[in-house]
């Protein structure tokens, strides 16, 4: 027996990834699965980004590069931050990491200590209780529900802040619900950050993914007292198809961004060089916007499907989601906890879903719409047959 680390014992492994492990599984033998378990557009990453990469490669853009993120890149996000987020960053108060994730963990890293507490509002995107545990800290789970349309109010978050509380974790668009907080929720609850001197980190990686002409309100952008108390994370990965890219940014206080620097110096370095470039381009290119167009167009249609599907079966139901592409179904009348309902909707209809579990609610399951219409009106039809036979 290894005797590992306690740091990794406190640490669940990922059920998003084992879930989707056991489809592709039962695909290889031939099965044929509908999986609503993917978090990344079924997208190819747009042409113009990858020949940006392409001549970078070819220009010999293969070597070490700066901790923090090719200065072009880091000039890009700042201009991007303004003009996108009305958020005044310089270049030196942005780092380049690998991913959304990698931010956020850095992030942790560099801010929390042992003890300090960290709000994270449930349902949440499964890696943050995880990453703070990590970093030695403690989660403090917020429960919302679909009354809330799983959003914390501010008198939740105020009744969670104690002497411990460092920092708060703010996502929206959210993965798992599809929420958008708007402009008042958003301002109430940075009154209650900059009442209490809290840190707030606001995940924007959705930012891009709406829905009905829905506003994302960027937090640090409500004033200067909550501006200095506001770190950025957001990413490449979902607005611009460029998971595997492995691009992501945090922008904040220069201070805390050298501190993630250290970090990085130590650990991964600066992300693979050639794809920066790829990154830019996603930034500056005019080709850009009609690129995500698209995928927004397809998105909203698969929205729509998916949701008079849902709404068409009894014993389920879903808020409207307003962001992101993952509806969250409430699925408490089936009798069955979400472990169970996956579990049984993936060996008798051959479906896959997540369980909600993963996100802190067991009453529910999470679909994504990241995938073909043929295969949602499919899956669909499965799921119809699994409840009714429940
Ligand atoms: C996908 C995702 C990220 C970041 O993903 P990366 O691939 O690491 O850039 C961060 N937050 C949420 C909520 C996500 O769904």
């Amino acid at each position: 027996m290894i005797q590992l680390a306690t740091r990794v014992t406190q640490v669940t492994p990922s059920l998003t990834l084992a879930i989707t492990a056991k489809a592709k599984e039962m695909k290889a033998q031939g099965i044929d699965v509908c999986s609503f378990s993917s978090g990344e557009p079924d997208f190819d990453t747009p042409q113009h980004i990858k020949e940006a990469a392409s001549s970078a490669l070819a220009q010999g853009k293969t070597k070490y590069g700066p901790v923090a993120g090719e200065p072009g890149l880091r000039q890009a996000i700042a201009h991007k931050l303004n003009q996108d987020n009305q958020l005044n960053y310089s270049a030196d108060h942005i780092i380049v990491t690998n991913g959304g994730k990698h931010s956020l963990f850095n992030l942790m890293l560099a801010l929390i200590d042992k003890g300090d507490e960290v709000i994270i509002p449930a349902p949440y995107w499964l890696s943050y209780p995880e990453m703070v545990k990590l970093a030695e800290g403690t989660p403090v789970i917020v429960n919302t529900t679909a009354e809330t349309d799983y959003k914390i109010t501010p008198e939740q978050l105020r009744q969670a802040i104690t002497s411990n509380t460092k920092l708060l974790v703010l996502n929206s668009p959210s993965n798992p619900t599809g929420m958008v907080y708007n402009h008042e929720e958003i301002k109430a609850l940075a009154e209650v950050v900059v009442d209490h001197n809290l840190w707030v980190v606001s995940d924007e990686i959705y930012e891009k993914i709406l829905y009905d002409g829905t506003e994302h309100i960027s937090i640090g952008s409500l004033g200067e007292e909550i501006f200095k108390r506001t770190i950025i994370s957001n990413g490449f990965a979902k607005s611009y198809s460029m998971t595997g890219w492995r691009i992501g940014y945090l922008a904040g206080p220069g201070d805390l961004i050298k501190a993630t620097s250290t970090i990085q110096s130590h650990s991964t370095s600066n992300v693979c060089t050639f794809a920066q470039y790829g990154a830019i381009a996603a930034l500056e290119s005019p080709d850009s916007p009609q690129c995500l167009q698209k995928m927004l167009d397809a998105f909203t249609q698969r929205r729509q499907v998916i949701l008079e599907r849902i709404r068409s079966i009894p014993k389920l139901s879903c808020p409207t989601p307003m962001g992101a592409f993952y509806v969250f179904i409430d699925i408490s009348q089936t009798g069955l906890n979400s472990l169970e309902f996956c579990d049984g909707l993936l060996n008798k209809q051959q479906v896959a879903a997540i369980p909600g579990k993963a996100f802190g609610a067991d009453n529910c399951i999470r679909l994504s719409y990241a995938t073909d219409l043929a295969s949602i009106e499919k899956g669909m039809d499965r799921i119809e047959k699994f409840v009714t036979t429940l």
